[in-house]
């Protein structure tokens, strides 16, 4: 269930979204930077493609990011004509090579350094795994970066509620954060859906961090 309707009132209606391009090189074309730019980060299978069709409600925004050539570039798209959901290439696919495996971090650590419209971060974690180093990699890059960050932790319907707790202490301890910037989500149930909305919100209306 995406949104019940005797639920309280959904915090992102979707009425738009239009696909604005993909950035496939640090420093190579992207969209101007005009509306505030939510980044969505994580490795690659953690459910990122799931959790934003269930965001937005549409396929059309996996169907793009997932599209062969697509998959390693920052994929832009436009969201009610407000703002812009910048999905970041997935990162630390275990089956290519080492000297690949480091080649995602020119291309989002340029994006998400150069943005002047990136308003947040979103880091997906899958919440059956310890974090990789990848995973750490990235945390650590948006600690020095200092971008307003929030962590989703992906999958959650296959943990049990006493997993979830553990799990969620062992985070904030290990990624340094606190809980309240944990967000449980599941794509296959909608678990999270509106509190992400919510909390991109939130970063959508806070002042510019840089
Ligand atoms: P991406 O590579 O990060 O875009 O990952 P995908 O969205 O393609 O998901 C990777 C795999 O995890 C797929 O097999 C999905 O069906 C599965 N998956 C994604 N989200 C969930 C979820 O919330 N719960 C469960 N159980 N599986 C999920």
């Amino acid at each position: 269930m995406s949104h019940s309707p005797d639920a309280t009132p959904n915090p992102l209606v979707i009425r738009s979204l239009e696909f604005l391009g993909g950035m496939a090189e640090s420093g190579g074309w992207r969209p101007p930077p005009d509306l505030p730019e939510v980044a969505f980060a994580g490795r690659s299978n953690v459910g990122k493609s799931a959790l934003l069709n269930r965001l937005v409600g549409r396929r059309k925004l996996a169907r793009v990011s997932n599209t062969p050539g697509r998959t390693r570039e920052v994929n832009f798209f436009k969201v009610n004509d407000r703002f812009v959901i910048a999905d970041l290439p997935g990162y630390g696919y275990a089956r290519v090579s080492k000297e690949r495996r480091a080649s995602w971090r020119p291309l989002i650590e340029g994006y998400l350094g150069g943005s002047t419209a990136l308003r947040g971060v979103v880091l997906l974690l899958d919440s059956r795994r310890d974090p990789s180093p990848d995973d750490l990699a990235m945390r650590e890059y948006l600690g020095e970066l200092g971008a307003p960050s929030l962590f989703a932790l992906t999958k959650i319907d296959k943990l049990s509620r006493a997993q979830v707790a553990t799990r969620v202490a062992t985070l904030a301890q290990t990624l340094d954060v606190g809980e309240d910037q944990i967000v449980l989500t599941s794509a296959e149930t909608g678990r999270g859906r509106d509190e992400l909305a919510e909390a991109l919100e939130a970063l959508l209306e806070a002042p510019p961090w840089r």
